[in-house]
């Protein structure tokens, strides 16, 4: 079904005709790009750019009149930014890319749902502050890594994931009604996200974000940090081909290799009770060979018995400090937990590799080369508990893996697990990145399998290993493990959107 003529210039007389469009090589061109997901290929029916809260409000009302469904979107990441239904009008969302405010004094910014990674990270970098910027990329939308998506990110450890870090929100329900939570409601500002009353901190992001079935988060306000280190680090070279360092003694990176993940989980944990390092995480060795080479072949070469067992259980540690004797302090006992855990320091040539690419830790340019290989990937399970729940998570793994790594089902990197602690080690985020040859015809009936063995082995063991997001068939299938979330998330959608018209995903 296309949208009538009527209802399109309706919408063209909200936003203007110039932010419309229903041109068939436009629409093409919004249309999910992953189409190794099992999801279907659906063009929207028009694509709409608001350039206000008005304007977003006036289509959502719009939407609900006429039936019709709205999915935002940013950058488009995300498949779920894309129509994944007939019937689906796109809302992009980048006009709306102001920095509302930054309050220094109390820390803390206000943001629109366009304002990019690579926009809001540099102004707070040099006024001396940071924020959890998530590993996706310096184009993916703040706002919706902070409301509406995971918002995890490699230095947790130190701080915390982005929901932690959400204050006041203001939003458009799937039926139109503006809200505002939290302290803005009372308008006391921007800096608390509950009370007076029961919060809506679950209705806006919960853990995991709803990616717009609850309406479309309009401004936000995120806690930023006074940031460690120098406000501008040192770059040069062309990208990819660039290095970022930051030229200071308070800045180092050292990586200890340990014998098997239980003796790396006790490492991890001691790192948080002593409060040292700025990250600390077991990263995954597929990702960070691909992130060292320039070119498949390179891979290839680099992806020897030897380069993955010095990368197989690396406890990556980034020490940041406020002056070298803390430095010396922190090394001190990074080195000591080290020694009494049989850890074994890494070759200097990959801390080096980390110590020249310091964007890494920070905004992560690099990791788009994780994408080069050119073939089908995944990140799965993806959920937190406590250290040790989630590395007897990960250690479980190789129990079901290799049916699949042995037989060319899955890219053949057993071990492609990263766990990242947060808040000194109170709890943990495990990641499984998975990679399949999307050339072969036959691939995704393994990798269905590989997701279904790796979802009942969580079932079986009662893991907290994948969590339950948005209304979808996976959530269904993983409520149960998790206080059946998925009847409660069911009768509340029902509830704030009656006409199932804000990004249905069932
Ligand atoms: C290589 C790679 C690495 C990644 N790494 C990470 C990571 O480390 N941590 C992490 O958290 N995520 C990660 N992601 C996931 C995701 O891309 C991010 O969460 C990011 O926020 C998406 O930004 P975007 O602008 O592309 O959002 P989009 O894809 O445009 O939107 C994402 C979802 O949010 C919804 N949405 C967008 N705007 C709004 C709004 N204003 N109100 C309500 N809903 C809205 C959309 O409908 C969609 O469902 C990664 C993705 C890739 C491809």
């Amino acid at each position: 079904m296309s949208l009538s003529r009527e209802i399109y210039n309706e919408l063209a007389a909200i936003v203007g005709s110039a932010h419309i469009s229903d041109k068939p090589h436009i629409l093409a061109g919004n249309r999910a790009k992953t189409p190794d997901y099992p999801m279907e290929y659906k063009s929207a029916e028009a694509i709409v750019r608001p350039g206000s809260v008005e304007e977003l409000q006036a289509i959502v009302k719009l939407c609900n009149k006429y039936g019709i469904i709205f999915a935002p979107m940013v950058s488009g990441v995300m498949p779920t930014a894309f129509a994944s239904r007939p019937n689906t009008i796109i809302i992009q969302l980048s006009r709306m890319n102001r920095i509302v405010e930054i309050n220094e004094e109390d820390r803390y910014v206000v943001i629109e749902p366009g304002v990019r990674h690579v926009q809001l990270y540099p102004e707070l970098r040099k006024r001396g502050f940071s924020y959890t910027a998530a590993s996706v990329g310096p184009g993916g939308s703040v706002l919706a890594n902070f409301t509406s998506t995971s918002g995890d990110h490699h230095t947790q450890h130190g701080n915390s994931r982005a929901n932690r870090y959400l204050l006041g929100v203001e939003m458009i329900l799937p039926d139109g009604e503006i809200i505002r939570t939290g302290s803005l409601q009372t308008g006391s500002g921007w800096f608390c996200p509950d009370g007076p009353g029961p919060g809506l901190r679950g209705i806006v992001k919960g853990y995991n974000g709803n990616h717009a079935q609850f309406g479309i988060i309009t401004r936000i306000a995120i806690a930023i940090d006074p940031c460690k280190g120098p406000a501008e680090p040192e770059m040069s070279g062309i990208s990819p081909h660039h290095t970022v360092r930051m030229n200071t003694p308070c800045s180092k990176v050292i990586i200890y290799k340990f014998k098997d993940i239980d003796h790396l989980r006790d490492a991890m944990i001691k790192t948080g009770e002593a409060e040292i390092g700025s990250t600390v995480i077991k990263y995954f060795y597929l990702p960070a060979t691909l992130m060292m080479t320039d070119s498949a072949n390179d891979f290839w070469k680099m992806w020897t018995d030897e380069h993955k067992a010095e990368l197989t259980m690396p406890l990556i540690v980034h020490l940041a400090t406020r002056s070298e004797e803390e430095m010396k302090y922190e090394e001190t006992i990074l080195h000591d937990i080290a020694a009494e855990l049989g850890g074994v320091r890494i070759k200097r040539e990959y801390e080096e590799w980390w110590e020249n690419h310091m964007d890494f830790f920070m905004i992560v340019s690099r990791l788009q080369s994780v994408l080069r290989l050119g073939g089908g990937w995944a990140p799965i399970k993806l959920a937190s508990d406590s250290v040790a729940h989630i590395c007897e998570v990960g250690k479980n793994i190789n129990n079901f893996i290799h049916d699949f790594t042995d037989t060319g089902k899955i890219f053949d990197a057993p071990e492609d697990y990263q766990i990242i602690p947060m808040e000194y080690g109170h709890f943990a985020h495990i990641e499984l990145l998975i990679m399949w040859d999307r050339t072969d015809p036959n691939v995704m009936k393994g990798v269905g399998e590989f997701r279904a063995a790796s979802r009942q082995t969580d079932i079986d063991n009662h893991f907290h290993a994948e969590m339950p997001v948005f209304l979808s068939p996976g959530s269904m299938q993983i409520g149960p493990l998790y206080s059946n979330f998925h009847i409660w998330l069911k009768q509340l959608k029902e509830a704030f959107d009656p006409n199932n018209v804000a990004n249905p995903m069932m």
